[in-house]
């Protein structure tokens, strides 16, 4: 129970990963503000649901959580799209949405939340960027664009807000089996069982990872077991290099 009397805002809570890190910090003591586009369906004492893309929902996200939970103590920036394809077949909505969701609204989030942190004394915030933010991979350049500026900004923060014990890390997954995998897949008009399963066998252990696997590390730098670790990126890859 190392989460027992915390709150905690997760943002992408319906999501492969986000519903994962909601369930498991649940299942370790915390109360949990799930925030996503429809968030109905997601186990959590609170509910807000609303689009990421809508500045003044975002802005808000923080203290709406505080208000319902009655203190906040975590905030994981999880939500995220992804687009694929070089900057030449990039149109203007593929890079509103990717700047949007994946950069400004952990943006506005922080904004917001880190004043409210630091006047309850500290706290954490995890983002999660990805392997692509930090080594590029092909024909996403926009997607890594994102992910390197949400690395970039989790490095700032994390040694900007340190004085007031607001320790601000990111994790940054290779590819996991969620809906944002399966989905790319079916687009291409692959099966997605059978790309997972091929992908699985480039991972050096042998699989893709699957959603508690990331969530492990998420909760890892939500705790206190991290609490000497701030504007950490960690690499979450089964070992498998990114070129
Ligand atoms: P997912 O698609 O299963 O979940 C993403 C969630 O974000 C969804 O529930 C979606 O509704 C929510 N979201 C998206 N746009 C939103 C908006 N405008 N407003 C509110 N909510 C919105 O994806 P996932 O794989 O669970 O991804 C979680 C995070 O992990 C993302 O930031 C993603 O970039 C990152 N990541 C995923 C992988 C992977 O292979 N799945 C790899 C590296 C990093």
């Amino acid at each position: 129970m190392r989460f027992k009397g915390k709150r905690a805002l997760v943002t992408g809570a319906a999501g492969g990963i986000g519903k994962v890190i909601s369930q498991m910090l649940r299942a370790e003591g915390a109360r949990v503000a799930a925030a996503d586009r429809n968030c109905d369906a997601v186990d959590a004492e609170v509910r807000i649901s609303g689009n990421l893309l809508d500045p003044a929902y975002a802005d808000a996200l923080p203290r709406t959580a505080t208000k319902a939970l009655g203190g906040l103590d975590i905030i994981i920036n999880n939500a995220g799209v992804i687009t694929r394809g070089p900057v030449t077949e990039t149109s203007d909505q593929d890079w509103a949405l990717s700047i949007g969701v994946n950069v400004e609204a952990p943006f506005r989030i922080c904004r917001a939340g880190i004043p409210l942190l630091a006047e309850a004394g500290g706290g954490a915030i995890v983002n999660i960027a990805s392997c692509w933010g930090v080594h590029p991979g092909p024909n996403h350049a926009v997607y890594c664009m994102t992910k390197a500026a949400i690395a970039s900004l989790t490095q700032c923060m994390g040694r900007d807000h340190a004085h007031q014990g607001i320790h601000i890390n990111a994790v940054c997954p290779n590819e996991v089996d969620t809906p944002m995998l399966r989905t790319g897949f079916e687009k291409r008009g692959f099966d997605p069982a059978t790309a997972i399963a091929e992908l699985g066998r480039t991972v050096p252990l042998g699989r893709v990872a699957r959603p508690e696997d990331i969530a492990d590390v998420v909760l890892f730098l939500a705790s206190d077991a991290a609490r000497y670790m701030c504007g950490s990126l960690v690499e979450v890859n089964g070992g498998k290099p990114v070129s």
